[in-house]
């Protein structure tokens, strides 16, 4: 089964703070080119927003809450 919690970075909100590579204690982000990349989507949480709670340029969004927003019109009577 695909992992359906992860977080995804918009770089280019990211300022580069690093605050979401040193919240997370799972091993999901790597610093490339001082810039966080998401290296390990299996290590996150599901349901955790830790790192983007933190995120001061609102820049992380996760796939979960993202799939939540899109409405398919099968599902409408
Ligand atoms: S949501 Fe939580 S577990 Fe997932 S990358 Fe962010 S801090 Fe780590
Ligand atoms: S906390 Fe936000 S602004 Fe800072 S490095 Fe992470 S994604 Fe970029």
């Amino acid at each position: 089964m695909s992992k359906l919690w992860y977080p995804m970075i918009n770089q280019g909100k990211c300022i580069g703070c690093s605050a979401c590579y040193k919240m997370c204690k799972h091993g999901v982000f790597a610093i490339e080119k001082n810039k966080p990349k998401v290296i390990n989507r299996e290590g996150c949480v599901e349901g955790c927003h830790g790192c983007g709670n933190r995120c001061p340029e609102k820049a992380i969004m996760y796939s979960g809450d993202f799939r939540r927003m899109i409405k398919c019109s099968c599902n409408d009577d």
